[in-house]
């Protein structure tokens, strides 16, 4: 369904991969501005950007893009964006509202800030959808549909402005919260930095073990191990710059981690069957606690499709079990 009104006038895009072009998309799809000028880093990126005219008009350099933008939005790896920053400063319209899309946004917020002028109004946002592809082919309009999106404006940030940026994030499907960048920070670090710190470390294990195990790893690879792969195949970059923005929140988390794969281990090793059972079981919950937050599918296999099997005959979901 479009949504007919328009938000801000101009909106500029500075960076066009999997966030910058689902952005455009969407926002072309809902009607929420009037035009979208963008710019990438690469000529290339530039050149395919306008191959696929999700755009207006794509320029050369970021300075240039933010030339009387009402609303702009950083959309590169979370390392990159003090320096963007500071390019696009003394370009900025007044009044304009200049946000983020990164998955770490304490780092933002100290990197950005300072290169922002009075009368601009920053209102970080971090969009926590995604898909493990990168570039401006693998974005797609409705990506944020029924998924978070966190903004942490800094105090003093004007509320029409949150408001505003909220109204953009809703039109796409996405559900807006409001909350500290810290608090992001340490809530991010333990659902999806430690997650891909896990797979990383599990995928690289197995790997490792490839001549031992004469290449069984990768031939049975279903199941568990092929769902690490998929989320160890993100983007090198942007998972780099991750984890040394976010270097605090994930060391504590990681340091929790260990001690519950201790308590696991120390079940394991003592043979206490019921430990194991009711961790297990308590675990599983959690689980269904997602589903029915509508934050996953309880589609059985994450909903793959299984050629030729009748779906009957499938496990069925959990929630149906008992
Ligand atoms: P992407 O598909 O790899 O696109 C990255 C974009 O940033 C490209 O346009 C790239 O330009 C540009 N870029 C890369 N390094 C740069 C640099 N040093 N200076 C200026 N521009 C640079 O990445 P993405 O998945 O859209 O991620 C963008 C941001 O969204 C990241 O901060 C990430 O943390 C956040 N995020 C990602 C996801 C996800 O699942 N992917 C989810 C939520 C938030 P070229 O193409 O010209 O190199």
């Amino acid at each position: 369904m479009t949504n007919k009104m328009v938000l801000f006038d101009r909106l500029a895009l500075i960076g066009v991969g999997l966030i910058g072009s689902s952005i455009a998309r969407a926002a072309r799809e809902q009607g929420v501005v009037k035009e979208i000028v963008a710019t990438a880093r690469s000529e290339a990126t530039r050149k395919r950007v306008a191959e696929l005219g999700i755009a207006d008009n794509v320029v050369a350099t970021s300075a240039e893009a933010v030339k009387n933008a009402d609303l702009v939005i950083v959309c590169i790896p979370v390392g990159a964006c003090g320096a963007v920053a500071a390019e696009i400063g003394p370009h900025l319209k007044l009044g304009a509202v200049v946000s983020d899309v990164g998955s770490v946004k304490g780092s933002v917020v100290r990197d950005m800030a300072p290169h922002l002028p009075a009368g601009v109004e920053f209102v970080p946002a971090h969009p926590v959808a995604g898909t493990e592809y990168s570039g401006p082919d693998a974005g797609f309009a409705e990506l944020f549909v029924n998924r978070w999106c966190i903004l942490t404006p800094p105090e003093g940030t004007s509320p029409e402005a949150v408001e505003r940026l909220a109204a953009f994030w809703r039109s796409f499907g996405a559900k807006v919260e409001t909350m500290t960048a810290d608090h992001h920070d340490l809530v991010l670090a333990v659902t999806s930095h430690l997650p891909h710190l896990i797979a990383y470390t599990i995928v690289g294990t197995a790997f490792e073990l490839r001549e031992v195990t004469q290449n069984e790893v990768l031939k049975f690879s279903a199941g568990g191990f092929r769902d690490f792969t998929r989320i160890a195949s993100s983007d090198p970059t942007m998972w780099r710059d991750i984890f040394l923005a976010n270097k605090d929140a994930v060391l504590e988390m990681l340091g929790r981690f260990s001690e519950d794969v201790s308590e696991l281990t120390r079940a394991i090793r003592r043979g206490d069957g019921d430990a194991l059972f009711n961790i297990f079981t308590e675990r599983r919950a959690i689980r269904r606690s997602i589903v029915a937050l509508g934050q996953d599918s309880a589609t059985p296999d994450f909903g793959r499709p299984h050629p030729g099997l009748p779906a009957d005959t499938l496990p069925r979901p959990y929630a149906d079990k008992d």
